[in-house]
């Protein structure tokens, strides 16, 4: 299981599962802050005892600023393979109170399938507010679950 956030900042965009939704504010990171591959990554990660993220990517490291998430989730989908695995699904959810995320998720399943080399079915994403409460529910940033099963080849 995979779990990430990262705050709202202005003037950067909001990239979430690999797409861009027009907002007025965007995620602040070392990466391009995309909570939710980043969540997904880690889910990958811990499935197949490879610790996590920032152990694969530091965000120390030059190399990585402003990195497309993709482009790690590619990497950690690669490793999963040299360790023997296969991808046997991934279910994730976004917690924001804003935007409204929902009409954005089936294009978000299609690039995290895509990068990952999986078929559509394979990934679903959901999206949830807390009802105002906490700090999703304040605006001040967005989080991501994610789930991720595999199974050895
Ligand atoms: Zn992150």
């Amino acid at each position: 299981m995979g779990y990430d956030v990262h705050p709202f900042v202005e003037g950067r965009p909001l990239i979430l599962g690999g797409i861009t939704i027009p907002h007025h504010q965007g995620l602040a990171g070392h990466s391009d802050a995309d909570c939710l591959a980043h969540a997904i990554c880690d889910a990958l990660l811990g499935a197949v005892s490879e610790g996590d993220l920032g152990r694969h990517f530091p965000d120390t490291d030059p190399q990585y600023k402003d990195v497309e998430s993709l482009l790690l989730l590619k990497k950690v989908n690669e490793r999963v393979e040299q360790k023997g695995f296969r991808i046997t699904n991934i279910d994730a959810t976004i917690v924001a109170q804003a935007p409204r995320l929902v009409p954005f998720l089936p294009h978000m399943e299609d690039r995290l399938a895509t990068t990952m080399g999986v078929e559509k079915e394979r990934v679903n994403v959901k999206a949830t507010t807390t009802e105002g409460l906490g700090f999703t529910g304040r605006g001040e940033g967005i989080a991501a679950y994610a789930v991720a099963l595999v199974e050895g080849r």
